[in-house]
């Protein structure tokens, strides 16, 4: 974009949520005048919920008219249905020029996601896709399946803009590198063959645009399907959103916390938005018993997953992966400052392709002390996933949650094992306080073991932080070293 061009943009500094980019840092978006709308492609299929909005199918190029919410753009439709006009979820489109058009390419993909989406059923030999590099910003990595394991190639961009593998063969474009590839493989594991399958389209940002800012929303809008479950603070349910959306509908018991005091908590959990935790869409809140709508995690809680699986289909490496992405949830709550305070099995749920994201972050808050530590079942008290000082000092912070990430991968390495057991969650707190610590579960790794100590060390800055935790589970297997490949060929 020439200068003349940029005087005509208007920038606009703004924080896209995790869920875009996976980083919440602040990015210029540049909003260009008439003559420079910039033209966008739909990456999925987007029915539209409200008459403000637009429908579109992935391969619709669209012109983007504004940008006034965070997460919802403004477009025009270009062809073949000209100039219907209407907002779109920022997640299901991008702009023609941007490699996140491509088939090939996987926005805020980690390389234990391109591992765990290569091999699922459909994709075959020199399946692959391209992401963003994690340990070199502003590189891109390979992924490709070779039929038995994922191997990872680090693409490199040199002054001239340049992409390569391998200082041997440089090319003009990322297309041109994965053209080339795919003629032959030249080194890599095999040729490159078809991208990636991709999963079904990612959940919009809101229920619809008019949520995104309104979310209080009229409780007649909503259908009540299943009992999914109950808690102590009220019933989950299976419902429907405007006869259309699936949703998941928390009842609060009435009289257990005052709507203001969770409204104020909602309106920060509603902005907190990341793959790996359980999208806040909707409240009601006008009457009790109130509302909370969230995204439906069809296989429930964690808890019961494991106890149902009991080791039958989760070995090392799905605990690790379960491990590793609930410690990605945690690892950005902990980049906000914000303390979950009730972290458990219990609190993480299950979705398809093997999805755990973190629930309930921020609700025990909004309860009184007492509700939380007297009014449950002593043998239900969340005193034996709760960190000594946050006992007894009231000290709740990252790293009390970071005690409780330690007994949640207990609850992984014993399929749901109740912690401590035969002792009183009491018992069990004063034990802790003498230096007791739970020991090693059959069948565990010493590593995934020696995590959990870690979590569990008695002064809270001993502890590791959530990005430590969180590395330390992706590189628990050590992939990086022996699939990168070979040195003395390849640039590292
Ligand atoms: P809770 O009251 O949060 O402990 O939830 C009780 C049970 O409802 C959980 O153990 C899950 O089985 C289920 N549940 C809660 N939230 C959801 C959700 N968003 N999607 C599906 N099931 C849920």
């Amino acid at each position: 974009m020439g200068n003349s061009c940029r005087k005509h943009c208007q920038a606009i500094r703004r924080l896209l949520p995790c869920g875009n980019n996976g980083t919440g840092k602040t990015e210029v978006i540049v909003i260009p005048t008439e003559q420079h709308k910039p033209t966008y492609v739909a990456l999925y299929d987007y029915q539209a919920r409200t008459p403000d909005e637009l429908s579109i199918f992935a391969g619709d190029r669209m012109q983007i008219l504004n940008s006034n919410q965070q997460n919802w753009l403004k477009a025009r439709l270009l062809s073949p249905r000209e100039n219907l006009e209407g907002y779109v979820p920022i997640n299901y489109v991008a702009p023609v020029t941007d490699i996140a058009s491509q088939p090939y390419f996987f926005r805020n993909f980690k390389r234990t996601d391109a591992e765990r989406q290569l091999i699922l059923p459909g994709n075959g030999v020199g399946s692959y896709l391209i992401r963003e590099s994690e340990s070199q910003v502003g590189n891109y990595s390979l992924s490709v399946y070779d039929g038995t394991h994922v191997k990872h190639y680090r693409i490199h961009k040199n002054d001239n803009d340049g992409y390569f593998i391998t200082t041997r063969t440089v090319f003009p474009s990322l297309q041109e590198l994965v053209t080339y590839y795919s003629q032959n493989a030249d080194g890599l594991c095999c040729r490159l063959a078809n991208p990636c399958l991709r999963n079904e389209a990612p959940l919009p940002p809101d229920l619809c645009y008019e949520t995104a800012d309104h979310w209080e929303i009229d409780r007649n809008s909503l259908k009540f399907l299943k009992r999914l479950g109950h808690g102590q603070f009220g019933e989950v349910w299976e419902g429907l959103w405007s006869d259309t959306i699936s949703v998941a509908i928390k009842t609060l018991k009435t009289g257990t916390m005052k709507p203001q005091d969770f409204l104020r908590e909602a309106q920060f959990m509603k902005n907190l938005k990341h793959p790996k935790l359980i999208q806040l869409y909707a409240v009601c809140t006008l009457e009790e018993p109130v509302y909370i709508i969230t995204e439906l995690m069809r296989h429930g809680s964690l808890l019961s997953y494991l106890q149902n699986d009991k080791g039958e289909t989760i070995g090392l490496p799905q605990q690790v992966d379960i491990a590793a992405q609930v410690s990605s949830g945690m690892e950005y709550l902990e980049r906000q400052n914000f303390i979950h305070r009730d972290l458990a099995a219990r609190n993480v749920l299950v979705g398809e392709n093997s999805v755990y994201k973190v629930a309930d972050f921020g609700l025990a808050r909004v309860f009184e002390d007492d509700a939380i530590y007297l009014a449950r079942n002593d043998t239900k008290l969340p005193l034996k996933w709760t960190a000594p000082e946050a006992i007894c000092d009231n000290k709740f912070s990252v790293k009390s949650d970071v005690w409780s990430f330690g007994i949640l991968l207990y609850e992984i390495a014993t399929y749901g094992k109740m912690p401590y057991q035969g002792m009183s969650g009491r018992e069990a707190h004063e034990k802790v306080m003498m230096g007791y610590r739970l020991p090693q579960p059959p069948n565990c790794h010493a590593s995934f073991y020696k995590i959990m100590l870690d979590c569990w060390k008695e002064q809270p800055e001993n502890r590791p932080t959530f990005d430590t935790l969180q590395w330390r589970l992706e590189d628990f297997f050590e992939v990086e070293v022996s699939s990168y490949y070979d040195p003395k060929e390849f640039i590292q």
